[in-house]
């Protein structure tokens, strides 16, 4: 399964993604994952994201090159990036915006963040939207294909150009805006039709990634919105879709991570031990890792730290809550990996240092 593997024969120096940058040192847990936000790069570096970002491959494939020695340099003791790191194939980033984009919404590119998608503005628009036939030929999905061919060729690279979408509520909410809690709880065909699409065209993008020979690929079932709507409402609205498309992955050989950053990870449980068993299940540092481990004894887990949390935090508390973390997952730590990103210009970036100096003295 692809997740798992990813992170198990990471070596110091791999990276597919300009958003992440593992540790490379053995660790008592499973990995570390560090990283900042665009707004922290393009502050403190001056980095350009925008459109220049999104539409010049070689400024981006420059750009996180850059990224990873700094990286390197400023987190000597974990060996991650390199201090003259090779160019690699790093694709476009369209963060939440991608299938939005796909279905003609419009795409913000804010020079200090990745791109935005933002809702269409009224039901005629959203009534007319159909599921994109020609994926390899619509806007975003054909830049992001053609810019990875474009750098396989250059660099010498086979990258398949795999695709992907964010979550199924996620995504009916990224054409919908608020309106489609509203649909949804009518039960109207408007809400049951972005529901229908959401998952309809994350089956494409599966099948389309097989017609590449990715085989079985794992999905995300990105689970932001399921905090806005509460485990009850999830289990009437959008259960039933998330176990086809996490079952759909399953029977084409592949996994799925359930991803749910919102606070409320503990009230879900109960009704996501009704979806199949997640490869990886990636939370918030509010969820109880205890119960969590417990929970999904067959999963990976992944606790992100808050930069909303680490902002305000001191050291004396990143420290606790670190020291409480490794307490509770004591027996369970090869399947516990902790993220540290998106830092943002006020945090103080000793965090990252005091997380990983904490969890190494469990060694
Ligand atoms: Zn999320």
């Amino acid at each position: 399964m692809p997740v798992i593997e990813k992170i198990e024969n990471w070596k110091p120096g791999d990276h597919n993604s300009d958003t992440e940058c593992y540790c490379g040192v053995k660790m008592p847990i499973r990995a570390m994952r560090i990283g900042f936000a665009p707004s922290w790069w393009h502050t403190k570096h001056g980095i350009e994201f925008g459109e220049k970002y999104v539409f010049d491959p070689d400024y981006r494939v420059e750009t996180v090159r850059y990224k990873w020695a700094e990286f390197n340099r400023m987190y000597p003791d974990m060996n991650v990036g390199a201090s003259d790191p090779e160019p690699a194939v790093i694709g476009i980033n369209f963060a939440n915006a991608a299938a939005a984009a796909a279905f003609g919404c419009e795409v913000i590119y804010p020079v200090n963040n990745y791109p935005l998608a933002r809702h269409f503005a009224d039901e005629d628009a959203v009534m007319r939207v159909k599921i994109p036939e020609d994926i390899e030929n619509t806007f975003p999905y054909s830049e992001m294909i053609s810019q990875i061919k474009y750098l396989n060729r250059k660099l010498g690279a086979d990258r398949k150009p795999g695709i992907g979408k964010n979550g199924i509520l996620n995504d009916a909410f990224s054409l919908r805006g608020d309106e489609l809690f509203a649909d949804l709880a009518e039960d109207n065909a408007l809400g049951k039709r972005m529901m229908d699409m959401s998952l309809q065209f994350g089956l494409d993008l599966y099948d389309y990634n097989e017609s590449i020979g990715i085989k079985g690929g794992g999905i995300c079932l990105a689970n932001c919105t399921a905090e806005l709507i509460g485990p009850s409402m999830y289990e009437d609205w959008q259960l039933d879709y998330d176990r086809e498309y996490a079952g759909y992955a399953r029977k084409h050989g592949g996994g799925f991570v359930l991803h749910h950053c919102g606070d409320s990870f503990d009230d879900f449980i109960e009704v996501y031990k009704k979806l199949p068993n997640p490869v990886l299940v990636d939370v918030a540092q509010t969820a109880g890792v205890r119960k969590m481990l417990d929970a999904f004894p067959d999963s990976q887990v992944n606790i992100g730290f808050l930069s909303s949390w680490l902002m305000a935090a001191t050291a004396a508390d990143v420290r606790a809550y670190t020291e409480r973390l490794m307490e509770e997952s004591r027996g369970d730590w090869q399947r516990l990996s902790v993220v540290v990103a998106d830092l943002d210009i006020y945090t103080p970036e000793s965090h990252i240092q005091e997380v990983f100096d904490t969890i190494m003295r469990f060694m």
